[in-house]
Formats: C-alpha cells, sequence, structure tokens
C-alpha cells in the first residue's frame, strides 16, 4: 500500500516521516525544485532569511513542542520575547493591552475607561452577543484598545473589513484579557499576555528550513520535487497523480496542496463545490529582507498598525533568534507585507518594495538607507486563510466533498484553517493515529 502525499510543506513532510516510520511506503509530489514550502529559508551574501515570513518555534502544544525541538536538537538558540507596537512613534509592550502604561495619557486613558465601561455593560447584560469580528473586538476590549490598535492592525494584516469577518476563529488564540493584567498594565506593573510564546526557539544555523530539513531526512528518497500536480483521478481503484508529462501511481492519497489547487486537479466537481472553494478568501505576502551594517533595537518583532506608516505590517530582527543569520558586525530586518491576490501590491516591483520598506524603517528611526548592505524580495502567494463571514459554510462544502471522494485533507491550506507549524503537526499527528497501516 502506497500513500501518495500530495505536496511537500511542513505538513507532507512530517505526514510522509511518520507513516514511514511505521512502516508504510510514501511518495511526497512537490511541485517546487525545493520542498519546504512556507517553511523554507535562503542564504545569500551570509545573510539567512526564512522566505515564507519570520518563523519563530512556540506551542501550548508539550507534545508538538517537544517534537520540533527533537527535530532541531542542539541547532537550537532559546530567546525570550521581546515583542513591541510601534505606536504614534513610541514601542508599546505587546500584547497591547499588556502594554497600556506606554501609551500616551490620554490614550491610556481611554483604553482603560472603554474597557472598565465595556465589562460593567457586560455585567449589566447590556452588550449584545457579538456577530462578527469587529464586534468581537469591541465586546472583548473596549472601544479603546479596538480603535487605538485592535482594528487598525487587523484590517491592516487581513486586508479585509473586519465586520465581513468571521468570529469563530479567535477563541483560545485572541483571549479576554484578565481585568486584574489590564489595569495592572495601566498602572505600570509589569504583566505577561501569550506566555506560551515568551520564550520561543530557533534554528541556530539554517534559519526555519532546519526544522523541515530534520523531518524530511529520513523520507528524502521519497520525495519528488518539481512535479506540480494537474489531475488527480482513480482508475481501477488506484489514484493517478499526473504532472501533465509524468503519472505516479498510489493507493491511497493525502492531500497537503492549498484546497484551491486540488479541486483544479479533479474531474467533474459539481459547480456548487467549486463556487464554494472560489469563494475563500486568503492573503498573499510579500517578503522583504533586508541586511544591514550594525545593529538593531533589542526587538524580536514590531506590530506596525499605522497605515501612515507605509503597507509593511510587522518588521521582524532574525539576528536577534539567532547570532548566526547575519555576518559579524551585520544585522537581519524583515518586513511583511499581506495582500490581496492581484491587488496593487502584487504588481509593484521589487526596487518598489524596497523603496516602500525603507522609508517606513526610516520613519520609524531604525535604519538609515546607507546602512543598507542587502536587499531582497520574496513572494508568496498563498499565506494566509482569511475567516470571512461565509467561510464555515464554504469549507464544510469542500471538506465534505473530498471526504466523499476519500481524499483526506491535512494542513494549513489543505484544511483551509489558521494553523501555525505546531497545529499543522497536530494535525498530523491525528490523522496518522487514526489511518490504518
Ligand atoms: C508570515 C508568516 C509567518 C508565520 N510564522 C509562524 C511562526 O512564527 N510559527 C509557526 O509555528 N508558524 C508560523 N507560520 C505558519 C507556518 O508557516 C505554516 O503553519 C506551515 O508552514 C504550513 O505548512 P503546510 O505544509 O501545511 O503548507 P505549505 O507550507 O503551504 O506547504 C504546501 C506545499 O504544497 C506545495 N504545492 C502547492 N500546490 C501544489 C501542486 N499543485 N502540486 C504539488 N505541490 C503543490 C507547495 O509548494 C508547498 O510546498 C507563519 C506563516 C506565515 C505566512
Amino acid at each position: 500500500m502506497t500513500t501518495a502525499v500530495l505536496g511537500g510543506g511542513l505538513s507532507g513532510l512530517t505526514l510522509a516521516r511518520l507513516l514511514h516510520e511505521r512502516g508504510d511506503a510514501v511518495i511526497v509530489l512537490e511541485a517546487e525544485p525545493e520542498y519546504g514550502g512556507l517553511c523554507r529559508s535562503r542564504t545569500e551574501n551570509g545573510f539567512t532569511f526564512d522566505t515564507g515570513g519570520s518563523h519563530i518555534i512556540f506551542s501550548r502544544d508539550r507534545e508538538v513542542l517537544s517534537f520540533m525541538r527533537q527535530m532541531i536538537g542542539s541547532n537550537e538558540q532559546q530567546n525570550d520575547r521581546n515583542t513591541k507596537i510601534f505606536y504614534k512613534g513610541g514601542f508599546v509592550k505587546y500584547p497591547f493591552e499588556n502594554g497600556l502604561s506606554d501609551l500616551p495619557h490620554e490614550d491610556r486613558f481611554f483604553c482603560i475607561s472603554e474597557f472598565v465601561k465595556t465589562l460593567i455593560a457586560l455585567e449589566k447584560g447590556e452588550l449584545k452577543d457579538p456577530e462578527n469580528f469587529r464586534d468581537w473586538i469591541y465586546y472583548t476590549f473596549g472601544k479603546g484598545i479596538a480603535e487605538c490598535y485592535m482594528v487598525p492592525y487587523n484590517e491592516k494584516i487581513w486586508k479585509y473589513p473586519a465586520e465581513k469577518m468571521s468570529l469563530h476563529w479567535v477563541d483560545g488564540r485572541i483571549p479576554r484579557p484578565p481585568v486584574d493584567d489590564v489595569i495592572r498594565s495601566a498602572v505600570g506593573i509589569p504583566t505577561e499576555g501569550y506566555t506560551h510564546q515568551s520564550v520561543f526557539s530557533y534554528p541556530l544555523d539554517g534559519g526555519i528550513e532546519a526544522l523541515v530539513k530534520a523531518i524530511a531526512k529520513p523520507v528524502e528518497p521519497f520525495i519528488r520535487t518539481g512535479f506540480r500536480i494537474t489531475s488527480v483521478r482513480k482508475d481501477g481503484g488506484r489514484w493517478q497523480i499526473s504532472n501533465g508529462t509524468d503519472t505516479v501511481e498510489a493507493d491511497r492519497i493525502v492531500s497537503t496542496i492549498p484546497v484551491q489547487h486540488l479541486l483544479a486537479a479533479l474531474e467533474d466537481v459539481p459547480p456548487e463545490i467549486t463556487s464554494a472553494c472560489n469563494a475563500l478568501v486568503y492573503n498573499s505576502l510579500v517578503c522583504v529582507n533586508i541586511g544591514i551594517t550594525g545593529s538593531v533595537p533589542d526587538y524580536s518583532w514590531l506590530y506596525i498598525p499605522d497605515p501612515a506608516l507605509g503597507k509593511t505590517n510587522r518588521v521582524s530582527f532574525p539576528s536577534q533568534y539567532s547570532r548566526h543569520v547575519a555576518p559579524d558586525g551585520h544585522a537581519a530586518i524583515l518586513a511583511e507585507i499581506t495582500h490581496q491576490p492581484g491587488d496593487a501590491v502584487a504588481t509593484m516591483s521589487d526596487a518598489d518594495l524596497v523603496r516602500e520598506v525603507t522609508e517606513t524603517l526610516a520613519a520609524m528611526g531604525l535604519v538609515t538607507p546607507e546602512k543598507i548592505v542587502y536587499p531582497s524580495v520574496v513572494r508568496q502567494p498563498v499565506a494566509y486563510v482569511v475567516y470571512d463571514i461565509r467561510y464555515q459554510e464554504n469549507i464544510a462544502k469542500v471538506t465534505e466533498y473530498c471526504r466523499s471522494l476519500g481524499i483526506p485533507l491535512v494542513g494549513r491550506f489543505s484544511q483551509f484553517e489558521y494553523l501555525n507549524m505546531d497545529g499543522c503537526i497536530r494535525s498530523v499527528l491525528d490523522f496518522v493515529r487514526q489511518y490504518p497501516a
């Protein structure tokens, strides 16, 4: 029994490894010349950058975290998170609700008084249940935190109106801050939020790709790169997977490629399934990598909610994660710009994108252009799942259809869920446990 794993990103590779370890025959089919998907890294001129945006290793899931850390072994640097939000020219501790004492007085008052008023209204039963992501932000944080940070930042990263986004995904991912913590943070007593991420790991050498390389090692002979799947069909009880010139046969398949790509490769998909799939929303990503002489501030990464500061939504400092990713006397900055497929950012030239980011970094006082010794641009067409208001209805139709064909879906864009690396590995572990040998 051979299982063909469609897609050679973190999910596909972890799946192939676990199946191989228990004795199953596997083949991984990956479109790109290199495997790794969003978890790839590139080293040029002595700088190593993650090509799918800046990645760190963290998780609440102990089994998964220990798997990831075991994979990178001694190639690990552990770091304390020191993340800020760039707000009105200053640096506010992240998460925002734990950094209220860093705000200008008026904004601090606005945030705390609206938070308290919202809690009182909630206690009195005066608040109606939120129906969309925007309502949920106001309901959870109050008008102050909503308008100073949560709404502008979320609209900047999702490129989607918050009132048209679903709220089913926020539970657990964005917790309601304990009232004591919010008041403590407003009066300047240090508090921590998102504590499962306050210490994180990163590979010393090789960027985040070192993680997928370690996972893939035992199955490397079974990975076929440069194989862009264009057709998937069943013939005589066996699956035929083709890239247009070659066909690979398998007894079973598991898909980790985006559902949009899978459906495009299937025959006779009913029109209502195709339209549900086409209605799923996702964002693309541009990464602008900047190598500089000298140093960067002692931050892990910065969120930039202010639209006036340009298109960049987040800036990371990979040379703070690992001392090996920039040459001596140099530092690395990775700017991320999310965008909708085919929009104005998609058609900007690399030179214009570098200029855009350089201006933002200069306006933030982070770096002056003459210090830049290395710029590069990487584009990821499929980067973020966007949970629009009709998401649950659409994804249910698509998933059910694939299930009816006997094609399990595992991974971020296959399940079409906002899964981080730990969520992908969790999905794989759970899948393998119930997958007959
Ligand atoms: C900006 C950004 C930052 C992130 N930061 C973190 C972080 O700090 N920590 C964390 O845990 N997670 C992070 N993530 C999430 C993490 O990148 C994903 O969870 C993970 O990489 C998803 O792996 P995957 O294998 O499911 O999908 P992918 O990596 O997308 O892999 C899918 C693979 O399928 C291949 N493929 C597609 N179509 C075809 C086809 N037709 N034929 C063959 N192959 C095909 C693709 O080339 C790709 O290799 C981040 C994501 C982004 C966008």
